[in-house]
């Protein structure tokens, strides 16, 4: 009898257990999660997405029974995925980092699988969550996610909730037009943020400047061979006081600034929060460049209270976004 109700008790108290997955073109990382964003336990392994579609969903699949080989206490599975996906469906439709995924239906296989309910977004929108509910965004309503390393992606929350769009496709901050006659971006269009403010668009203005002859010790950085230049190393020149690193970052500060007050202008949003590896790694080289050219060309009504601040969850953003997701569709 007295068995019977301790059992009864602990079925009780037994917290709600996520499982959360960050499907990248590298790694897959694995969490188990309570419903309050922490996590009790994580892995990763390789993706080998050149394996094609069938053998990265067994990785997935082994991934999870790792770390959750007891499924009594979890209440739902949330995956987070590069590319576009339909967050309904829970479809991967294009995924140019998973070769051989396109149109995996990735949310009714886990469901088939595991037998809980499974959400899926678009990586950068689970970090937007993330980071709103657990991280710098914690208590604000209105947000934006923007995270900027290979690429420019971002996340929009609005009253609370990730913004989707008629297609689920909505907050592609990165491919917003800001120069009619810049670059041509990965997308087909010109002059978006990402062609403009991305770490391939730092590394291309560096050497676009070297060519012009402008002196630097970018060169001897990279033993003279102009390709090695990357983000990190026009970040490690400008901290040797480089001048043309320098100006490169504040040529992609002034972009970033001009991309979030034109998200400002459209959203009206209190707080943006900046994550990826060049936001976070050259924060100080960029932030006085975006908070003038914010404070310059931001509506004078809209301007006042806005903050611009850096990410707080790191790599676990994604992870706990998709903790946040379905934590909201089972408490529905
Ligand atoms: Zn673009």
């Amino acid at each position: 009898m007295l068995y019977c109700r301790e059992i009864i008790v602990e079925l009780l108290f037994m917290p709600d257990q996520i499982v959360s997955v960050d499907l990248g073109g590298t790694k897959i990382r694995v969490a188990l999660c309570d419903a309050d964003g922490h996590i009790i336990k994580q892995t990763s392994q390789l993706s080998l997405a050149h394996e094609g579609s069938d053998a990265v969903f067994a990785r997935i699949v082994a991934t999870i029974h790792d770390i959750a080989e007891d499924f009594s206490n979890v209440r739902g599975i949330g995956l987070g995925a590069p590319g576009t996906i339909n967050p309904w469906d829970g479809v991967l439709l294009e995924a140019p980092n998973l070769p051989g995924m396109d149109h995996f239906p990735i949310k009714a296989r886990l469901e088939n699988e595991f037998r809980v309910p499974t959400f899926a977004g678009n990586d950068a929108n689970m970090a937007a969550l993330g980071e709103q509910r657990f991280g710098a965004g914690r208590g604000v309503a209105h947000m934006i996610y923007v995270t900027i390393s290979t690429g420019i992606g971002g996340g929009i929350i609005v009253n609370g909730k990730l913004h989707l769009g008629a297609r689920g496709f909505a907050g592609e901050v990165g491919h917003q037009t800001l120069d009619a006659y810049g670059p041509i971006c990965s997308c087909g269009n010109v002059g978006c943020l990402e062609a403009l403010a991305a770490g391939p668009a730092i590394a291309r203005n560096a050497r676009e400047e070297i060519h012009k002859g402008r002196q630097t010790i970018l060169l001897d950085l990279v033993n003279g061979d102009h390709t090695k230049i990357h983000a990190g190393v026009v970040n490690q020149a400008a901290r040797q006081g480089d001048k043309l690193s320098l100006r490169v970052f504040d040529r992609a500060g002034f972009f970033i600034g001009l991309g979030l007050v034109s998200l400002l202008h459209n959203f009206d949003t209190q707080l943006f929060v900046l994550g990826g590896g060049v936001a976070i790694n050259a924060w100080d080289l960029l932030y006085p460049t975006i908070e003038k050219t914010f404070a310059k060309y931001a509506m004078v009504s809209m301007r006042p209270d806005v903050k611009i601040v850096p990410a707080e969850l790191g790599d676990d953003a994604g992870l706990l976004g998709a903790v946040a997701l379905v934590s909201d569709q089972i408490n529905k």
